[in-house]
């Protein structure tokens, strides 16, 4: 009898949802880059690490999503934004536009239209493409200066991100826009210390803006932060507690990006990977404590635009030793930089480190050589690579990936620690693989239907009440 009562109350929830609006605030987040693989690939570097499963894949609807924009199967992340924010399919590169040159209408401006309150925050630039594309209308993705004039414009109350990124040779650099910002009564607050201190009366400024108090592109990965760098949890909890105030009675809708997911794709990095999403997971954390004080009017929703990197759990053998990328403690970027300060201090050697002085390096950073053996036939690839890198090549032997220039060296080490730890890198660039959907809170069970990015959007307006 309990059970056939429980069955019949779930049946009129879900009823309820189809029938009418039941969805107040709405947490919608992307992890930009973070495939199937790199979710579950993260749980077990968690598993060997000490660290629990990833919280939402715990949620009660898991599902999967294919990607594809309008004119090609790989998405970008411009195209892929575009489609979680509006529900339709627009070609590479693109932000907001249709094929026909029509603007694309998407959930900011539905749920501003209706009433509610709205946000949009990241990790990375805070005009980059999957911001951009919940806020504005441009023929590319990298019309900085367009995107921050009408993200300036636009109503969105509460926006952060590491700062504005700019167009070589405008002549505008991030200090301009952010003049702008002023100029147009956004109240700003820069770093750490000035986004937690927000307080009863910040909360009465119609707008917000939060930013990096340094001069980044986008924040520091998880794995190399310092103490008073910002993090994607200052802008989540910053844009949780604004919007809550001011919005608290009508409701708002919230979108947060994991951006540095892709970033370590494209660097075939996997511990760095693994630990942006971690990071994010973080935000989710703040998003599920606000569920818990409104659970039947909040829904959190977590997906990513596309795959990153092509990662594979395996490589090549009938086991996995996730627990190999426990000693790396900074990315590859960041390695970069030290293994400039140990051998080209002046931007040459001083003289030829050894062979076994490189590997002492590679030792303490990572573990190879040390608590991960390194094969025979892998390190001769290494030694030729290291000879090549010591010899005319020097510092111009570089691996570029989309967002950094590495010693062909660091990168080629790091890829080999991850092929020891079991993950493999296909590529450095995004891949057509499905991702996940992961929902939970007020009628995460209509998400069960969900099989593609654009159908996301409209159903979050349904259930929402905003108006299209
Ligand atoms: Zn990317």
């Amino acid at each position: 009898m309990k059970r056939i009562c429980q069955l019949l109350f779930l049946s009129l929830l879900v009823a309820g949802c189809a029938s009418k609006p039941q969805v107040k605030y709405v947490f919608y987040f992307i992890g930009d880059g973070m495939g199937v693989n790199e979710v579950i690939g993260t749980n077990l570097y968690n598993e060997a690490n000490g660290l629990g499963n990833v919280n939402f894949t715990g949620f009660p609807v898991v599902n999967f999503i294919t990607t594809v924009s309008a004119n090609s199967l790989v998405t970008d992340s411009s195209a892929a934004g575009t489609a979680l924010a509006t529900g339709t399919k627009i070609n590479n590169g693109v932000v907001g536009v249709d094929s026909d040159g029509n603007w694309t209408p998407n959930l900011t401006e539905w749920a501003h239209a209706a009433g509610f309150g709205t946000g949009v925050a990241t990790s990375v630039g805070v005009n980059h493409a999957t911001p951009a594309s919940f806020v504005a209308h441009t023929a590319s993705r990298n019309g900085y200066e367009e995107i921050s004039i009408q993200m300036i414009d636009s109503p969105v109350d509460f926006m952060a991100g590491a700062t504005f990124l700019t167009n070589r040779g405008s002549g505008h650099d991030a200090a301009y826009f952010e003049h702008k910002a002023d100029s147009a009564g956004i109240a700003i607050f820069k770093g750490p210390g000035a986004i937690r201190a927000m307080d009863e009366i910040d909360y009465l400024k119609p707008r917000v803006l939060c930013l990096s108090a340094k001069e980044e592109d986008s924040i520091p990965y998880a794995i190399d932060r310092k103490e008073d760098d910002t993090r994607l949890a200052d802008f989540t909890d910053a844009g949780i507690r604004y919007l809550e105030s001011r919005f608290g009675k009508k409701g708002f809708f919230f979108m947060i990006e994991g951006g540095k997911v892709d970033y370590a794709g494209h660097g075939n990095d996997a511990a760095t990977c693994f630990q942006e999403v971690n990071d994010m997971a973080e935000s989710v954390d703040l998003a599920l404590a606000f569920l818990a004080r409104h659970p039947k009017e909040t829904l959190i929703l977590v997906t990513a635009d596309h795959e990153t990197g092509g990662l594979m759990l395996g490589s090549g053998r009938y086991e996995m030793h996730p627990d190999r990328l426990a000693r790396q403690h900074a990315s590859v970027d960041a390695v970069t930089d030290l293994f400039r300060d140990a051998f080209f201090p002046e931007g040459k050697p001083v003289k030829t480190p050894s062979w076994d002085a490189v590997k002492a390096f590679f030792n303490e950073q990572l573990g190879m050589w040390g608590d991960v053996e390194v094969s025979e036939r892998v390190e001769k690839d290494l030694k030729d690579v290291y000879t090549r890198t010591f010899g005319k090549e020097g510092s111009s032997l570089v691996d570029a990936n989309l967002y950094s220039v590495n010693y062909q060296l660091v990168a080629d080490v790091i890829r080999a620690l991850d092929r020891a730890a079991g993950y493999q890198w296909s590529f450095g660039s995004h891949s057509g693989s499905p991702v996940g959907l992961y929902v939970t809170g007020a009628c995460a069970e209509e998400f069960n239907a969900v099989r593609d990015n654009a159908e996301i959007a409209p159903l979050i307006a349904k259930l929402a009440g905003y108006a299209k």
